[in-house]
């Protein structure tokens, strides 16, 4: 609008200009004489300047005469430029219109008809970096592994699609499970392009897979300074890794080296369970029993778990069934209204002959909670208070088809693992296992459970009271007599 109006105002006033400069040569006396072939011509100052501009005219003119009689005659020589540049514009725009086409039938799942116009882009467009990569999703759709894999390499040469090619052939090597050569692949798309939050997934996964620990924890770390993974999951994956680390270091039998990283695991993540066990079992070797102690209750103040209890026992391992039974007292303090605190409380109990005290730590736990581990230890109890046979068979019957209580779980696939691993075994995820319960249903005993205690007590009378033994020497007290 400002632009316009100032467009009107300097034209208005170059008008009022020209006019103002015209009056006055036109009251300049005088002039200018010009003799051509002996005629003089007198000339006027306001001629003069009309004279100017009609010789300025007629020299451009003259120069634009001269550039079309020069092209016309190079088009006579053969000089055929204008004509090519039209047929070329026309090709390009059929290749582009076959691209198009081409990405269409991509989209519709024509792989066959997306590959047809894959190769009349590439005839008219002669630019393989556009079209390749039609024809190689195009050959992924119609199977044609070969084809794909043969464009992926083509992509290879040029820097500008080198990525998208080491992707496209690592892809495959994945989906053919060559793992080797799909490691090899992720780690130089990792190289090309560190932020690529998928090449970064595709490369933990594949290295927690091989057991590349060390490999895995870089790659971690490249994955928290891209910012694709939360600081706090990026220290929980860390201590899972160092961990794995460490249990294969262990393995190999260098001890120093296991226990350091042990324990490396353990101060990054003090709530989990493996780390602090192992860090606990390196100070226990080390003969720092203070150490292993303090990890330990640490530990199982934020997650009670069998397997501290199990270490924490380990520390003292000849002492007598009452001594244990003083010395877990400062470990299980914080955390008295647990579960897990309830049954080891019992197990203790148990190893220790105090009957009516296990019988008060489970409380109505096997009212509240039954799992198969609570209710072996009622009939434990029961049989060390000299309880009926057929009370104590009521209990072990019980524990048949109640739940297992919490489990080793893969979030992803649900497989349920005796021991904790940084990799699900089932479905190879990375840092799945949790310790959980598992969905009811999954202990159902395949016959009717209502002809249990049929069974159970027509053999009361013959069957020795030998199953009961096993169940406390197997069952009940395991953990702590290692
Ligand atoms: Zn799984």
């Amino acid at each position: 609008m400002l632009w316009s109006l100032i467009k009107i105002l300097v034209f208005v006033a170059a008008v009022i200009a020209l006019t103002y400069g015209g009056t006055m040569l036109m009251d300049v006396e005088g002039g200018a004489t010009i003799s051509v072939g002996g005629i003089a011509f007198t000339l006027s100052p306001i001629e003069l300047v009309f004279g100017f501009v009609a010789v300025v005219v007629a020299v451009w003119l003259g120069l634009k005469l001269l550039a079309l009689m020069v092209a016309t005659f190079k088009f006579l020589n053969g000089d055929e430029t204008a004509i090519s540049r039209y047929f070329d514009r026309n090709r390009e725009r059929k290749g582009y219109e076959a691209l198009s086409e081409g990405m269409m039938a991509l989209a519709s799942g024509e792989g066959h008809l997306a590959m047809t116009k894959a190769a009349r882009a590439e005839k008219y467009l002669k630019q393989p970096q556009l079209t390749n990569l039609l024809t190689a999703q195009a050959a992924e759709l119609t199977g044609d592994r070969r084809k794909a894999e043969a464009t992926y390499k083509q992509l290879l040469a040029d820097d500008k699609t080198r990525f998208v090619g080491v992707r496209g052939i690592m892809k495959q090597k994945l989906s053919e499970g060559d793992t080797d050569l799909a490691l090899a692949l992720a780690k130089k798309a990792f190289a090309l392009k560190p932020k690529h939050e998928e090449t970064q997934d595709v490369l933990l996964k594949l290295q927690a897979e091989k057991a590349d620990w060390t490999g895995a924890r870089q790659t971690l770390n490249a994955k928290l300074k891209s910012g694709s993974l939360p600081r706090d999951v990026h220290k929980r994956r860390d201590a899972v890794l160092a961990l794995s680390e460490a249990r294969d270091i262990l393995d190999t039998g260098k001890t120093i080296e296991s226990r350091e990283a042990a324990i490396e695991a353990n101060r990054l993540s003090p709530d989990l369970i493996p780390a602090a066990v192992m860090a606990a079992r390196g100070y226990i070797a080390d003969g720092n029993a203070r150490y292993a102690t303090r990890v330990l209750t640490k530990a199982w103040s934020v997650q009670p778990h069998p397997e501290l209890a199990a270490a924490f026992a380990e520390i003292v391992p000849d002492e007598t069934a009452d001594a244990r039974l003083k010395r877990f007292q400062s470990f299980i303090k914080r955390t008295e209204d647990h579960p897990e605190t309830k049954m080891l409380l019992a197990e203790l109990n148990i190893s220790a002959e105090d009957f009516p005290a296990a019988k008060r730590a489970l409380g109505d736990l096997v009212e509240k909670d039954p799992t198969a581990r609570n209710l072996t230890l009622m009939a434990a109890i029961e049989r060390g208070e000299g309880a009926d046979d057929s009370v104590v068979r009521g209990w072990l019957t019980r524990a048949l088809t109640a739940p297992r209580g919490p489990q080793w779980i893969c979030d992803n696939c649900q497989h349920i693992h005796a021991n904790w691993g940084a990799t699900c075994s089932n479905c190879k995820s990375f840092d799945t296992l949790s310790w959980k319960t598992p969905p009811a249903g999954d202990v159902a005993m395949p016959a009717g459970t209502e002809m249990l205690p049929l069974i159970v007590g027509q053999k009361q009378d013959s069957a020795p009271p030998a199953p009961v033994e096993v169940v406390e020497a197997e069952v009940v007290t395991p953990s702590l007599e290692k």
